[in-house]
């Protein structure tokens, strides 16, 4: 019997769709390498080809089960670096309109900045798995391609080969382009309007803060024109993240920005703000549109080459899924190089098919947001009935977090349920916030 030919992977970007996708290869490759073009910092501080990472991250619980199970005792790594552990039996504040929206998961979460949780993730995977290793300061110019396979990258002249390269560039790529250039069929794109301006900045945090509850997310749904979020990151710091959806973007002037807090619901952020003496300057950001590729919808794509993460969806920031969506793509793309090997010709599609169920989830909840149609409406009665039925509010709670398909809220015993509970249920018009 001959000897198996050794495996390589590159994967094009350290974001984190890039170290997932490099951790699940790392099972079934011989080596992986990660291309990373911005240099990489040794602290958590944000860097310039993430922009969205000076922003508040959450991760959901089908994330962060995820990375449990890649990188055991990851939490506890977490919590050393500062994490702050939210304490599943006093849950996040939502409110609403008037209304203390139950959310009570009963999942402990962790919440840190977006550059602890990927930096922390880099050294564990870079330390867990000696066969992966990250390469940065390198931008990737192109695909390199022999006989309609992609056989390499070309960084700066150089060819770097391997037998899949895996493109995890966030919402911009280059490369399907390229293809698309030379004559493969380029993916259709589906766009979701959303106009979303955010600003954040960063005060100290104090034990008293919020009355002890461990962080506020302030909102005016059903209509959801503006909202705030408040978590608390590492170093005993608040991170305010405030937005806008179709409307006034959050002022970046520190009085501008504390009234258009003030504006919301609730005014729990603003008077955090208001007693704050110390606070970063506002960073802003902008999303016109959450954007999909429908790779899945390919006839033709080239052997030796996918894309994963923001690459194929990026969504709406508000439902805080683009992580675990990428975590869940990761997850799929592992069980597909088990399944097919990392050089099959039929590698693409397998994967593309199972990261397209994946995705389905979230672009059509982000689809339907505020839109027509009478499944919309029963989803807006789901949110009502939540109010006074906990097993409405859970079952709502599992959809949002991806761990379970949106079909659950729709079995006869659980649509009797809604429309029970939603009609005991506030209506958005009432009461005052609080
Ligand atoms: C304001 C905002 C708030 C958000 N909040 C949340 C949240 O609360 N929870 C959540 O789960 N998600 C959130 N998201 C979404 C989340 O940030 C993304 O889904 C996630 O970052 C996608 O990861 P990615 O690796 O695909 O892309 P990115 O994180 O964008 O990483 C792409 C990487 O590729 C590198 N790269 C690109 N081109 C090249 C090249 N040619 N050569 C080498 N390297 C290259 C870049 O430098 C970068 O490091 C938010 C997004 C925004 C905009």
């Amino acid at each position: 019997m001959g000897r198996r030919q050794r495996t390589s992977a590159i994967v094009v970007g350290a974001g984190m769709a890039g170290l997932l996708a490099a951790r699940v290869l790392s099972d079934h490759v011989d080596q992986v390498r990660i291309l990373e073009r911005d240099r990489l910092p040794g602290d958590a501080v944000p860097r310039g080809s993430v922009p969205q990472g000076r922003h508040a991250h959450v991760l959901l619980v089908a994330g962060q089960r995820l990375l449990d199970g890649w990188f055991p005792d990851l939490a506890d790594e977490l919590v050393a670096a500062g994490a702050v552990p939210l304490d599943a039996d006093e849950p996040v504040r939502h409110r609403g309109r008037g209304h203390r929206i139950p959310s009570d998961p009963g999942f402990p979460a962790l919440s840190m900045s977006r550059p602890l949780l990927e930096g922390t993730i880099r050294g564990r995977l870079l330390r867990q798995r000696p066969n992966v290793s990250v390469a940065d300061g390198t931008p990737v110019d192109s695909l390199v391609l022999e006989g309609g396979r992609v056989v390499g990258v070309q960084v700066d002249g150089v060819r770097h080969r391997a037998d899949l390269v895996v493109a995890c560039t966030g919402r911009h790529t280059r490369f399907l382009d390229q293809l698309a250039g030379l004559g493969f069929p380029a993916p259709q794109v589906s766009a979701i309007r959303i106009d979303v301006a955010c600003g954040t900045c960063v005060v100290p945090r104090r034990p008293d803060d919020l009355g002890g509850a461990p962080a506020v997310v302030v909102n005016d749904l059903p209509g959801d024109h503006r909202m705030g979020v408040m978590v608390p990151v590492e170093g005993d710091r608040w991170m305010i993240t405030l937005g806008s959806f179709h409307g006034e973007a959050p002022p970046i002037e520190p009085a501008g920005y504390e009234e258009f807090a003030r504006r919301l619901p609730a005014p729990v952020i603003a008077d955090v703000l208001a007693r704050s003496r110390v606070r970063t300057p506002v960073l802003t950001h902008r999303m016109p549109a959450s954007q999909r590729r429908h790779v899945e919808w390919l006839d033709r794509t080239p052997p030796g080459f996918l894309v994963l993460g923001d690459a194929v969806c990026s969504l709406n920031p508000v439902h805080a899924q683009g992580m675990s969506s990428a975590a869940l793509q990761a997850r799929a793309l592992g069980r597909a190089v088990a399944r097919h090997g990392p050089t099959s010709p039929r590698l693409p599609r397998a994967f593309y098919r199972r990261a397209a169920r994946v995705v389905d989830v979230p672009w059509r909840l982000a689809a339907r947001a505020g839109g027509p149609g009478v499944v919309n409406r029963y989803l807006d009665m789901v949110f009502r009935a939540g109010r006074t039925s906990v097993p409405v509010a859970r079952q709502a709670l599992r959809v949002r977090n991806l761990l379970a398909r949106p079909e659950t809220l729709m079995t006869p015993a659980m649509v009797l349920r809604v429309l029970r509970a939603a009609r005991r249920s506030p209506d958005d018009s009432e009461g005052a916030a609080r």
